[in-house]
């Protein structure tokens, strides 16, 4: 009997994307498998089973896809951060460090309450600065973070040391 396939099998690289050098990680391979995605979401929101969560934040672009499925799971309700100049309504802003230059995301200043328990979604966690960016404009709002939850933890960039030392729950479902 062939094994399962995992997570990570589906998930494919793609060499020289979006630049020379990059081996980027696509995951639009699993999302387009069916038992692929509903494994994937599965094990995403499987540590947070039976704890309360308010809201699942998700980051731009496939934190949306996948932290759409979360919520819907969960039955808690999803507020997405975007990229500066994106969210129509009254919003914060918090900038973060890219290789090159910076960048800045956005959460409607409504779509958290104080005292709210969240869940951060995305696909990967690489230096770890978008989900820092989105972990303090929820705090901004004066809601906590219960956990991160990655479908890829890069560790050699250091995204997990620098959410934990934050001193965030990070989990991944492979490396
Ligand atoms: P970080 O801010 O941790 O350095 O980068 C993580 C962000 O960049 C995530 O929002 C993620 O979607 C995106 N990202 C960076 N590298 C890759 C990659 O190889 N594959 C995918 N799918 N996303 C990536």
């Amino acid at each position: 009997k062939p094994a399962q396939k995992t997570v990570k099998d589906y998930i494919r690289t793609i060499p020289d994307f979006p630049h020379d050098g990059i081996l980027f990680r696509d995951v639009t391979t699993l999302f387009a498998d069916p038992r692929g995605f509903r494994m994937c979401v599965d094990q995403l929101l499987a540590p947070y089973a039976g704890m309360r969560i308010d809201k699942v934040v998700g980051l731009e672009a496939r934190g949306f896809i996948l932290g759409g499925a979360v919520a819907h799971q969960l039955s808690t309700g999803f507020v997405p951060v975007r990229k500066k100049g994106k969210l129509p309504g009254q919003t914060i802003s918090q900038a973060y460090t890219l290789e090159y230059g910076e960048a800045v995301v956005e959460v409607h200043d409504d779509a958290l309450q104080p005292g709210e328990a969240v869940l951060i979604v995305d696909d990967l966690l690489a230096t770890g600065g978008t989900a820092e960016a989105g972990i303090r404009l929820i705090e901004r709002l004066g809601a906590r973070v219960v956990g991160c939850a990655f479908v890829v933890d890069l560790p050699d960039l250091g995204g997990r040391k620098k959410l934990e030392a934050m001193g965030m729950d990070v989990h991944a479902l492979c490396a």
